[in-house]
Parts: C-alpha cells; sequence; structure tokens
C-alpha cells in the first residue's frame, strides 16, 4: 500500500463557492448551499481532513451588513453545512490595505495557524482569481470552481480548475493515494512565500 498523503486542511471560500453568493448578504434565511457542498464537506469531514472558511466580508466595513448580521449567516452556513474547524473572516474593505482581504494571503495563513497546519500543505477552493491569488501568495494548493460570473481571465490564469465541489473533493482525496504526486502537481511550481 501507497502511503497516504493527506492534505492538512481545505480552505473554502464561502460566497459562490459553499453558499450561492448574495451580495452583502445579512439575511440568514437567504442561505442556500452550492450544489455537492453538503456532501463535498461531509465526505472531507469523514476522511479526518480538516475544512475551515476564509472568506471576504467588506459589506461590514461598508455598513451594509452588522458584525452581528454576519454571525448569524455564519451560524446558518454551519447549520446547514456542519461544523467547520475554523473560520478566518475579512470584515475590511480594499481601501482599508489589511493584510487578510484576499488576494492577500492573510487568511489563509490565519486558517492554516488556528489549525496548527502549514499553509503549504493546505488547499483552499473558491470561485474567483481572488481566491487563487491568495492561495498562491499563501503558498497553498488553489482549486477554482467556477461560476457563471467568474470571469473567463481568472479561469484561464487559474492552476488547477474543477467543474464542481465533487470533484475538487475527488481532487483532493485522490492525492491521498500514491506518492509523489505533490512533487510532480501543476501547482507545485507556485509553491512558496511571497512578501506582502
Ligand atoms: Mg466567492
Ligand atoms: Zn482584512
Amino acid at each position: 500500500m501507497f502511503e497516504k498523503r493527506r492534505p492538512g486542511a481545505v480552505l473554502f471560500d464561502r460566497d459562490g463557492t459553499l453558499i450561492r453568493d448574495v451580495p452583502y448578504n445579512g439575511d440568514p434565511g437567504l442561505v442556500e448551499p452550492m450544489p455537492g457542498a453538503v456532501e463535498a464537506v461531509a465526505r472531507l469531514r469523514r476522511a479526518e481532513v480538516p475544512v475551515a472558511v476564509v472568506t471576504n466580508q467588506s459589506g461590514v466595513a461598508k455598513g451594509l451588513l452588522s458584525a452581528d448580521d454576519m454571525d448569524q449567516v455564519n451560524a446558518r452556513v454551519e447549520e446547514l453545512l456542519g461544523p467547520f474547524d475554523a473560520w478566518a473572516i475579512c470584515v475590511h474593505d480594499d481601501a482599508d490595505g489589511c493584510t487578510c482581504r484576499k488576494p492577500a494571503p492573510g487568511l489563509v495563513i490565519r486558517a492554516a495557524a488556528i489549525l496548527d497546519v502549514s499553509p503549504r500543505d493546505c488547499v483552499v477552493v473558491g470561485d474567483i482569481g481572488r481566491d487563487m491569488d491568495a492561495a498562491r501568495a499563501a503558498g497553498a494548493r488553489g482549486i477554482l470552481v467556477p461560476t457563471k460570473q467568474t470571469r473567463r481571465e481568472e479561469i484561464e490564469q487559474a492552476a488547477e480548475v474543477a467543474d464542481d465541489l465533487t470533484d475538487v473533493v475527488e481532487r483532493v482525496l485522490s492525492d491521498m493515494d500514491g506518492p509523489g504526486l505533490a512533487v510532480s502537481a501543476p501547482w507545485a511550481r507556485a509553491l512558496g512565500w511571497s512578501r506582502w
């Protein structure tokens, strides 16, 4: 038997990835899982792969929803998808110049730190280029799951593109079989820390 290489964690973007994107949503009643999300997260848990959420919520900085609204939406996400091992949330906006708002790597680094794993052993799953840029900047493997809203150039620039969350889990868990994949995988060239 090959020794299985287990990802340290899978870090999911929230809006447009785990749940349907309702811009600046503060209403738990509008939370709706993306197709395959419930089963995808459940399969990772069964494989004992930690799961986390890394999400930009600039609506808080913009005053479009309160932190309490956001907490209630996140609680609803966990009601529908089950508990996550970590949440890393940026409540800033572009003009704030923080180090956490994707495409900066801060959320990925924070979630990895909470889970006590290296960002290099994490998989970041998202629906737009900002998610992939954050993954790359943190040294993580990024997998893009495009929606109809994803821009074509962001799909073309992604190191790895999956059809849906089911496909993501197949990719992540199949890498647990067989040696050497971490070295030969196409995303390996993107590994490395960047200054930020
Ligand atoms: Mg998104
Ligand atoms: Zn931030």
